[in-house]
């Protein structure tokens, strides 16, 4: 093309394409529904730009918000087209020659070694997946801000930009035409096409469309040249029944000229997905099944792993919505990468069914950002910008119940995980049913405790709820979590307090001279050792009415003891001496102990100052 010009990938773009083109990765599936998911995303933002200015969808074809896939069989070409809000130049050679978003090169190194491409989608790099089955792929586009452009690129490092006179105008949207590899021949096949759009791309809110064939009679006059029919012998008996109906029914027919039915192929844009929102729809009415499979493309990873829990409902009252929250079976990579800087809410808002965003962070708070799913309201008003939306009084509301909802969710796969009932007897009882929840908690735990800390440091309004979840091992727990509710079952009579320590892990716990007395009197210590749960315990200063108490500082009541008054009084010189001799900044004061059985003393943190723990905590955070 002479006004052609030529641009290098970013390294990181280049690798990565490498890696795509040399893959052995035997799921090439995965590149239609990447592309049909790219071009959904460009008609929601359009219809979005749609609701404050109607201009923008232009008029006649242009206005129809579909996704269309064309076969060129000869020339070995699928071609996926839609009237979204297209690519400007800028865009082509930005979208499609860098990566933006972060943790890619994360990504290339896990492909590298696990080869698993099925996760592309989730690191913003789906489109680059065209290279599984094409070695050349041109990107034709029109943004109303700009004149059609075409983008190619053969995967050799680079790729050509300019601007688009030889193809048909678009009008507005893009078309993406990949040239198919030799051995990518099955995807000529409109069954296969078909098989994948029902597998992967079910929730797509678009109507998709295949270029379809289809074989049809039609009738050709009798006596047209005979040499031209193939297909002799069906024809025969047709053009028979014909002749019959005409004899019976139509003085006229002898005088018409004699028809017989010949097969003929013809195309028709065939509807491939059915556009009914599954949030719409009945809790009742939804299978098991169904969610997972949603919770597959709102998650863009078509593994084989089911959500560990999801909440589906509809709020009423003065703000009305329908909710769809789920517990993803793993943590993203980057959960708590750059946790108080990122927009990472995973929550897609819609208002009447237009997709208005996913990077709404008035909807969840962000210890919950693990939650994917999706809220569609009534009440918000649609033809409003985006910056008056997050400003709406409704948001409030739907964060709240949203909370709400999520933590019932929460308890309630608690609840229903048999191996975190406390009555561990009856476990030969339960019904096979309960399998499938059985260790489902403590994954939970294992995969998002930390979003459940961080809730209790910083939603107040919900910390009770969310000391609820919380779990832990203990000195009684016997290598298995627990939580605040069994540790209060467990406790002696006349214990006001419930015991915790801090430290950098259970095994150095489990020998700290603090637990010796306790231990002996048979009193329950939590363990806490995560770096966090220092800041967690800053917070959490009481749960059902009982004080925590940290075992290594000061005010530790086990309880009074009769020889306790009169000790003190006898080692009272001693304890005096003692203070004087140490007396510096570090030393506060010099008491007789009532926490150690076999060590002679111990250095105890006073009650609002920093533990050992914290010390170290912050030592190797300023290093
Ligand atoms: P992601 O979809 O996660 O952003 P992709 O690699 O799939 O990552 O796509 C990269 C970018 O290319 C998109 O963000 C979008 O800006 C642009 N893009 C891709 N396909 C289309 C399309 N059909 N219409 C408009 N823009 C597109
Ligand atoms: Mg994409």
């Amino acid at each position: 093309r002479s006004n052609a010009q030529h641009f290098e990938f970013q390294a990181e773009v280049s690798r990565l394409m490498d890696i795509i083109i040399h893959s052995l990765y035997s799921n090439k599936d995965i590149f239609l529904r990447e592309l049909i998911s790219n071009a959904s995303d460009a008609l929601d933002k359009i219809r979005f730009l749609a609701l404050t200015d109607k201009d923008v969808l232009g008029e006649g074809d242009d206005t129809n918000l579909e996704i269309q896939i064309k076969l060129d069989k000869e020339k070995r070409i699928i071609s996926i087209r839609d009237r979204g809000i297209g690519m400007t130049k800028e865009d082509l050679i930005k979208n499609l020659g860098t990566i933006a978003k972060s943790g890619t090169s994360a990504f290339v190194e896990k492909m590298q070694t696990s080869g698993d491409l099925n996760l592309i989608g989730q690191f913003g790099v789906g489109f680059y997946s065209v290279y599984l089955v094409a070695d050349n792929v041109e990107v034709i586009s029109k943004h109303n801000d700009d004149k059609q452009h075409i983008w190619e690129s053969k995967a050799d490092g680079s790729f050509v930009v300019a601007e688009d006179t030889e193809n048909e105008p678009l009008g507005r949207g893009t078309e993406i035409r990949l040239h198919l590899r030799e051995e990518a021949g099955e995807y000529l096949e409109e069954s296969k096409l078909k098989e994948l759009v029902k597998k992967y791309s079910e929730f797509i809110n678009f109507p998709i469309r295949l270029w379809a064939s289809k074989e049809v009679d039609v009738e050709v006059p009798a006596d047209e040249d005979e040499s031209n029919d193939e297909e002799e012998s069906s024809e025969t008996e047709k053009s028979e029944e014909e002749t019959e109906k005409g004899e019976d029914e139509d003085e006229d027919a002898e005088k018409k000229p004699k028809t017989k039915t010949k097969k003929e192929t013809t195309y028709e844009w065939e509807l491939l997905n059915d556009v009914k929102a599954i949030w719409l729809r009945s809790p009742k009415e939804v299978t098991d099944e169904e969610y997972t499979k949603f919770y597959h493309s709102l998650a863009k990873d078509f593994g084989d792993e089911k959500p560990l829990s999801w909440s589906h409902f509809t709020a009423e009252g003065d703000v009305e919505f329908k909710a769809v929250l789920f517990v993803p079976p793993k943590a993203p990579h980057d959960l708590y990468e750059s946790y108080y800087n990122a927009n990472k809410s995973n929550l897609k808002l819609y208002v009447r069914r237009v997709f208005i965003s996913d990077e709404f962070d008035e909807l969840l708070p962000k210890y919950l950002n693990f939650l994917l799913g999706l809220v569609d309201s009534d009440t918000l008003p649609l033809n409003v910008s985006r910056e008056m939306l997050q400003q709406h009084s409704s948001l409030k509301t739907i964060k709240k119940k949203l909370i709400r909802k999520a933590l019932d969710m929460i308890r309630k796969l608690a609840e229903e995980d048999p191996d975190e009932s406390s009555d561990k007897d009856n476990k030969e009882v339960e019904k096979s049913e309960d399998d499938e929840k059985r260790g489902q908690y403590t994954r939970f735990w294992n995969e998002f405790g930390k979003s459940i800390k961080l809730g209790i440091i910083e939603d107040a309004a919900n910390r009770n709820r969310l000391a609820k979840l919380l779990r832990f091992e203990s000195t009684k727990s016997d290598g298995k979590l627990t939580s605040l509710d069994q540790y209060i079952s467990r406790m002696k009579s006349g214990q006001k307090d419930i015991f915790y320590i801090t430290g950098a892990s259970k095994e150095q716990l489990e020998k700290s001279p603090f637990l010796e007395r306790l231990k002996k009197k048979n009193f329950e210590v939590i363990f806490f050792t995560d770096p966090v749960d220092e800041y967690l315990m800053q917070y959490l200063m009481d749960y059902e009415d009982k004080k925590f108490q940290n075992v290594s500082k000061e005010g530790l009541k086990l309880g009074k003891d009769s020889k306790d008054k009169e000790l003190k009084e006898s080692y009272k010189e001693l304890t005096k001496w003692w203070k004087s001799a140490l007396a510096s900044d570090n030393v506060d004061d010099v008491k007789l102990s009532n926490r150690l059985a076999d060590t002679p003393c111990v250095v105890v943190t006073s009650k609002y100052g920093w533990s050992a723990n914290m010390e170290r905590i912050m030592q190797s955070q300023t290093l």
